[in-house]
Parts: C-alpha cells; structure tokens; sequence
C-alpha cells in the first residue's frame, strides 16, 4: 500500500519551490537594507513557553498545537509561531546587552492543528521579523515601510489594514465596555462568541459568522478609548506612512488572534486568494518579553505566510518562467565537448544553461529546446566548430543567424550577441 503524507502537510515540488526562492531572495534583501540580521531558532520548544506567550484561552494554545510528552516527562511543542521562541532565545542569550536594539528575522515551518483548506495547512511556513528594544512610532512606521518595499518589489497587490489596541492602561476600559456590549446581544451571537467574551471579548470582533458581523456593527471602537498616549503614538505611526505615501486603512475592528499584542496592530490582505486572503498578520506586544521573564523591552513584529504569497505569485505569469538563458545544441562528439566547457563557463557567471547533446541529432534537441520554453538556442555543428562561431536559433522567429557568436568571447558578452542576434 501506499503511504501518502499527513493530513495538512505538504510537499513543496520544485515548480513552486522555485517561488519560494524568489519570495525569500526579495525578503533577504528588504531585510538587509533595514538593518535586519537572521536568527535560527528550534522548531521544538517547552509547551509552556507557548502557552504564556500566545495566551491559555487562544485558539492555538487551546486546540491548535502539536504537544507530545517526551521520554522524560516534559511536554513539548512544535512551534505556532515564531515570536516565542525568537523572545525566548533573546533572553536566553542576553541579547539586550550586546546591543539596544535587536532586528532579527526568521524563515522557516510552523505547526497548528487547523481544519486544512486551500491557503491553510498544518505544517506552513512563515518569515518573520521582529524589532526589541524600542517603543517609538518611527519604528512601527519603519516595520510597515519595510513590509511596503516587500510587497512593491514583488508586485503585489495588497491592502494593509491597521489599528490600534491601546496598551494594560487603557485597553481594559475598552474590553468591559465590548463585554457589556455583547452581553446586550448575546441572543444574535454564536456559541463560539459566548465563550469569547468572558474569556477574550476582543475577538468577538473578529468572528466570521454573519449573524455576529452583523451584531457588531454598532459594538464600541477601540479608538474612543485610547489613552493620551496610545492615541499620540498611533497618530504619529499614521504620519510617518502619510508623509511617504503609504497607503493603509484605519481598521478599529481588527484585532489578533494572539493575546500578546498592544498599540500598533496590522494585517496584510491580498485580493484573489479567497477566504484565507491574509498574507501578513502583526503588531506591537510590549509587555511580552518581562512577561517571558526578560528585561523589560518592548517589541514588535510580523509574520508573512510564505504559503499564500507563494499562491499569488504563481497566479503571475512572470513568475512562472524556468526557461533557459541559452540551450546549447552540440552536434557530434567534438562540438559536445566544446559546449561542454561554454556551459561551464557560462554557468559560472550566473546564466542558466541547459545543454543537450548525448549524440542526439538536432530535430530531437530542438523539441527539447521548445519544451523548456528556451528562446535562443545555440548549435555548434562541424562548421561552426571549423569556424569557431556559433549559429543562434530564434526559437520564436524559427530563423537562424549563422555563425553570429564569437565562441572566444567571455561569456556576458556571448550572451548578449545570442540575444540580440534576433530581437
Ligand atoms: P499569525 O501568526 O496567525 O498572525 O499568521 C500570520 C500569517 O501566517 C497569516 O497572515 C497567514 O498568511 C499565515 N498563516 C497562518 N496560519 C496559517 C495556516 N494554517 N496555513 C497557511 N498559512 C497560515
């Protein structure tokens, strides 16, 4: 019988692993120019770390994660999420001292229990960064501007709802006054919400039953309870972006699925992914690092689900190109090995050559060659050896140039002759 992979775990096949380069080379490189530095964390940790990071009465902690109790007894998690254990690895390594300000990032697997559906698995993966260390809004606004470079560099189209969930001073006014709401229309609220709001009355906002959207319509916003200074600081996070044109919407309904975030909270929503249409989920969480036994140090940051960006770019027909640079079409055994030693050198320039040959005649390497979408092929036949020039195929066109390419050339400028031999 055959053994097929778990329910929610997927493999990534070397068609789409090839976006994910893409997606991660981009990430790496806006990374890079704010300041960022990786960090590799297990993806194993103590359940407890899980359970007082995200919060006991959460979806994830409650019924999502993946807990085993090990040989010794302990009880261990596969990651939810990566901002616990890149905190716990920052208090660990007593990584405020070697300096005020930590950006680091991460890539890698995740694990929640959830009901798999397209756009949403149990094993996913994200890429993540978090800031520790400051609390000013120029921060958060930098936070936004970065993942705002991401998302232009691969030509996405997003929209990016924020809010604000105000801080231990004034979020507790906030959480009553939804609480007092709700109980008024616990008749139209669903089960689900009943629960939520003696336990988390925030997320009755966040449910996607009708019946409740349509209850909460009237339910108090968030921003008529900010204090002074939650209030000053949102407004200058929103000034910094205004001033560089980055366009957000003020969402007072959005709030997270973690309890741990505070002020600055945001989520990144593409178009054409249907229902799971979130690519980027984070905020602000304050108070999380003492709470984790750390110095106090506040910090903010996000995760963007490569799974789903992944879909969007393939649904981009740039992306979807592996075609060849050039096909190398030796004809005989003295031309193999001469496109032997271009393709190398070729190759060690950076430009993605397939070379066919194996004896096989030119009819056959051609089909080949339109298989992989090549647009110039390059033949090296008796002549062209004799001659020490290459013949260049417009795999378009269907015309040949003959004896067009110097084959002494380095190999840039060999390339360049190839493609602008026809175009
Ligand atoms: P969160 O950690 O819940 O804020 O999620 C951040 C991002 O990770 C979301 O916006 C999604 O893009 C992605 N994500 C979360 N859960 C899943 C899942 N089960 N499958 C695929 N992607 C996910």
């Amino acid at each position: 019988m055959k053994i097929a992979a778990v329910r929610g775990f997927r493999d990534i096949l070397p068609e789409e692993s090839a976006l994910w380069q893409v997606l991660e080379s981009h990430a790496r490189t806006s990374f890079a120019a704010y300041g960022f530095s990786e960090i590799i964390v297990p993806v194993l940790e103590k359940t407890e770390l899980f359970a007082r990071a995200i919060g006991e009465t959460t979806d994830i902690v409650e019924k999502e994660m993946y807990t085993f109790i090990d040989r010794d007894e302990s009880s261990l998690t596969l990651r939810p999420e990566g901002t616990a254990s890149v905190i716990r690895a920052y208090i660990e390594h007593s990584l405020n001292h070697k300096e005020p300000v930590s950006k680091l990032f991460y890539i890698g697997p995740m694990f929640r229990r959830e009901r798999p559906q397209k756009g949403r698995y149990r094993q996913f993966h994200q890429i993540g960064a978090e800031i520790l260390g400051r609390d000013d809004p120029l921060i958060d606004a930098e936070l936004l501007l970065m993942l705002n470079d991401l998302f232009q560099a691969l030509q996405l189209d997003v929209s990016v709802d924020v809010n604000s969930l105000g801080c231990s001073e004034c979020r507790p006014r906030f959480r009553e006054s939804l609480r007092a709401f709700g109980e008024s229309k616990l008749a139209q609220l669903c089960e689900n919400c009943h629960n939520r709001l003696h336990r988390n009355p925030l997320r009755i906002l966040d449910c996607k039953e009708p019946g409740c959207r349509q209850a909460t319509v009237d339910a108090p916003v968030i921003t008529d309870f900010l204090c002074d200074l939650c209030r000053q600081h949102f407004a200058k996070v929103q000034g910094y972006l205004q001033q560089e044109n980055i366009a957000i919407t003020v969402n007072p309904r959005l709030v997270r699925g973690l309890d741990y975030y505070c002020r600055t909270s945001f989520e990144i929503i593409a178009h054409g992914l249907g229902s799971q249409n979130a690519v980027c989920g984070g905020g602000r969480y304050d108070g999380l690092v003492e709470q984790l036994g750390g110095p106090a140090v506040p910090g903010i940051g996000f995760a963007i689900g490569v799974e789903r960006l992944v879909m969007l770019l393939q649904a981009q027909e740039r992306y979807l190109s592996n075609a060849p640079d050039v096909f190398i079409a030796p004809l005989g055994e003295a031309a193999e090995g001469r496109a032997f030693s271009l393709a190398r050198r070729m190759r060690q320039e950076g430009y993605r050559v397939e070379l066919e040959g194996g004896g096989r005649g030119l009819k056959a390497q051609m089909r080949r060659a339109d298989k992989l979408n090549a647009r110039h092929v390059l033949i090296l036949g008796e002549n062209e050896l004799n001659a020490g020039k290459g013949t260049v195929r417009d795999m378009q066109t269907k015309t040949d140039r003959p004896m067009a390419v110097d084959l002494t050339l380095p190999a840039p400028a060999m390339i360049n002759v190839i493609r602008n031999v026809n175009d």
